[in-house]
């Protein structure tokens, strides 16, 4: 079973697989309240959970991980490139110039986003002391068992899980089904001032083309029964 949570500026995600839970991506550390009603909703409780397994280690993805790593031991999973910024809670270089990120409030939805990310916490990134690093190609000892398949640009150590009995995808930021700055529906790669090498992203999406999965689901945008081939063409054709 799969739970979406998070709102329309980001997701994080409930997997789960015999009674115990994985928490893909941990939000803003503001969505950190509405973990226990969803649980509750699946039947299930915070003891359940496991394992958090981070697609990578920004602020809207790490959220609440160190909070519940300190309350309830449970520990996070991150690629070894974003291992080390995960622990710091340190913010990434991008490429792009910080000029180029205010250019991109001249549209409403990044003015909405950028105000709701504020109010939740999402521009002071929480440390997580304790982080266990995974490679590309692990399978990793969590519910739902997910496969590793590491797709650097976005981050350094960016990373999309296949979970094998869901027949499902979490693709993080590798790619968003909207454009994040004007808010547009669709498969689209974030734009370059927030990634470490746009064109290293773009490279990656050869390797989710590969993929067979039923559904994917991203942290920014709708999930999408389209295929990989389709949504990655529909990215690279935004180029
Ligand atoms: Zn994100």
């Amino acid at each position: 079973m799969i739970r979406m949570l998070g709102t329309q500026f980001g997701h994080f995600f409930l997997l789960e697989q015999d009674g115990e839970v994985t928490v893909i991506d941990a939000g803003l550390s503001g969505y950190r309240d509405t973990l226990e009603p969803a649980l509750a909703d699946m039947g299930r409780s915070i003891d359940d959970v496991k394992a958090i397994v981070l697609t990578h280690a920004d602020p809207d993805h790490v959220g609440f991980a160190g909070e519940l790593q300190q309350t309830h031991g449970i520990p996070v999973y991150v690629h070894r490139a974003d291992s080390e910024r995960t622990r710091q809670g340190k913010t990434k270089h991008a490429e792009g110039s910080p000029l180029a990120m205010l250019g991109m409030l001249k549209h409403a939805h990044s003015w909405r986003a950028l105000r709701h990310t504020i109010a939740n916490g999402g521009f002071k990134q929480s440390k997580v002391p304790r982080v266990i690093p995974f490679d590309d190609g692990d399978e990793l000892e969590v519910p739902g068992r997910l496969r590793v398949i590491h797709t650097p640009g976005h981050t350094e150590g960016h990373c999309v899980f296949y979970a094998p009995f869901e027949d499902a995808l979490f693709v993080g930021d590798a790619i968003n089904n909207l454009d994040i700055v004007t808010g547009q529906p669709g498969a689209h790669l974030a734009p370059q001032a927030a990634n470490t090498s746009t064109n290293q992203a773009y490279e990656s999406l050869s390797r989710i083309e590969e993929l067979d999965a039923h559904i994917l689901y991203f942290g920014h945008g709708d999930p999408s029964t389209q295929g990989t081939r389709a949504i990655v063409a529909e990215a690279r054709s935004k180029r």
